[in-house]
């Protein structure tokens, strides 16, 4: 139970004493209409990240014991990519996808065996009325969203459904999209996008200790930073007019359209705390932050 849940219970929320039963009883099952899951885009960086201990992945665990338990979690990954279809996982018991190559055996035994939330995910399609969101019930979970779940709740006790991104949409179309996923916050849904504010593997820098960053990696991760502070997601939507540091930051924009579902989901006014900052390998951002009402 929520805290002011209990509060309203005992009769020391405003307004609870004069509160029909039944209402009492919505609430309890819904959370009052003012109780929104916060928002949150996290920076995922390299799949080795799962099972690191590091400033980054102690950030994740910091954020975990902060965070209420929602109902659910609904993460959109850079790693679920379906071109011309949108697609909602329902499987009840998604299975952990390792859907990367080259790294130690250690990483391929890991296992997050959480439950889907077919029901939560039924809700997401409903609420999308611009398009038809396709149910997928095979669908388990890609390392975008494992890799860093199971540092935020290490008992994997939080039921989790991913939604696909349509890559080869524009910007706009995936925040439009978003807009009409917002009210799943108000039913104890909490949206996590996965990516990377900054994402360009092919400029990687493996200087051992800490590689210098690109100018237009830091550019980038700044006006990302800025704006998402200003609220200004126009701008953000309409990154490429950035030009040739916007292309060198993410080549692909596979990596950078979580970000927008996770603006897309939030409220005007939302309070923005920064989880994580850093650019690894000088050119991927593991910026990560929530929106949350103040
Ligand atoms: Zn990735």
């Amino acid at each position: 139970m929520q805290r002011r849940e209990f509060l309203t219970l005992m009769g020391l929320g405003g307004g609870a004493i004069t509160m029909g039963s039944n209402e009492i009883f919505q609430n309890l099952r819904n959370g009052p209409s003012s109780d929104r899951t916060p928002a949150i885009f996290i920076g995922h960086g390299s799949p080795m990240n799962a099972i690191a201990d590091n400033p980054f992945t102690q950030a994740l665990t910091s954020l975990g014991a902060k965070l209420e338990r929602p109902a659910a979690a609904l993460v959109v990954s850079a790693h679920w990519l379906t071109p011309g279809t949108t697609r909602v996982s329902t499987n009840p018991s998604p299975p952990t996808i390792h859907d990367f190559g080259g790294f130690p055996e250690e990483l391929f035994q890991q296992r997050y065996p959480v439950p889907g939330a077919p029901e939560l995910a039924r809700l997401a399609t409903a609420a999308v009325a611009s398009v038809r969101v396709h149910e997928d019930h095979e669908m388990g979970l890609d390392h975008g969203a494992w890799s860093v779940l199971k540092h935020i709740w290490p008992n994997a006790d939080v039921p989790v459904f991913q939604l696909s991104i349509n890559w080869g949409r524009p910007p706009s179309y995936h925040y439009a999209l978003a807009r009409e996923l917002r009210g799943l916050r108000e039913k104890g849904v909490l949206i996590l996008g996965s990516g990377n504010v900054v994402h360009n593997l092919g400029r990687l820098n493996w200087q051992a200790g800490a590689a210098p960053v690109y100018d237009w990696a830091l550019e980038f991760d700044r006006f990302v930073r800025d704006r998402v502070a200003q609220g200004d997601h126009q701008a953000l939507v309409d990154y490429e007019r950035l030009g040739a540091t916007a292309l060198a930051a993410h080549p692909t924009n596979d990596h950078y359209l979580p970000l927008l579902y996770t603006l897309g989901v939030a409220h005007p006014g939302e309070v923005v705390s920064e989880i994580y900052s850093g650019i690894e390998m000088g050119s991927v951002s593991m910026r990560s932050f929530s929106l949350a009402q103040a």
